[in-house]
């Protein structure tokens, strides 16, 4: 039975990095205890940090505009990042998770990892990618399943969804890419819905 939940309290309250003193608050993992699809994005931003949710904005549109091409929705998986407080500069800019930050805060993905146990790990964007896999990205691995044995499973590596906000040129390689994921997870028996959304009809221009 599947359970829609928001991490744990402990995680909440994690102070494992530097970042622990500058966030607003810990945006912990959430979604269904028991998804088959497990999407990984990199550190929250100013919204997500306010807010506690991961990917909101623009950013997180078009994260629900993927999941519904795929035929999935945020309460049918769960949802974490590499970094899951706020890397920022004195609070005003985001910045780049720095490496010791990402491996402290895999803690808490290695406890979702084990605790999930997902059939594929969807990464979104460099930090993501090379946190969970402990493979150095290369863009060759763009889109290309490839195992974790670490925790028997699969990876499925995507562009950031922010990408899609700046380079829009990338709408029909993304969509490429959701179309193999899409297939990938019915060979696996992943329960999806039709594509639906309007990044689906707007991908059809592209
Ligand atoms: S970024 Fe991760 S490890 Fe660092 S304080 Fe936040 S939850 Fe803990």
């Amino acid at each position: 039975m599947s359970r829609l939940q928001g991490g744990m309290s402990a995680e909440a309250a994690c102070v494992r990095c530097r970042l622990s003193q500058t966030r607003t608050q810990v945006v912990v993992g959430r979604g269904d205890s028991s998804a088959a699809v497990f999407f990984l994005g990199e550190a929250p931003g100013r919204a997500e940090d306010k807010s506690g949710l991961g990917f909101q904005g623009a950013a997180g549109q078009r994260f629900n505009d993927i999941l519904a091409f795929i035929g999935l929705s945020r309460e049918r998986i769960w949802l974490a990042n590499a970094v899951r407080c706020r890397p920022s500069i004195d609070g005003r800019k985001n910045r780049a998770p720095r490496p010791d930050e990402i491996e402290a805060c895999r803690y808490w993905l290695v406890r979702d990892m084990e605790r999930i146990r997902p059939r594929v790990v969807v990464t979104m964007g460099r930090v993501a990618f090379e946190s969970v896999t402990r493979i150095s990205w290369d863009a060759k691995h763009r889109a290309t399943p490839i195992a974790i044995p670490e925790f028997e499973t699969t990876a499925f590596a995507l562009y950031h969804p922010a990408y899609l906000i700046y380079k829009r040129d990338l709408q029909s390689v993304y969509r490429q890419d959701l179309e193999k994921l899409r297939t990938i997870l019915l060979t696996l028996d992943v329960r999806l819905d039709e594509p639906a959304g309007p990044w689906t009809r707007a991908s059809k221009t592209t």
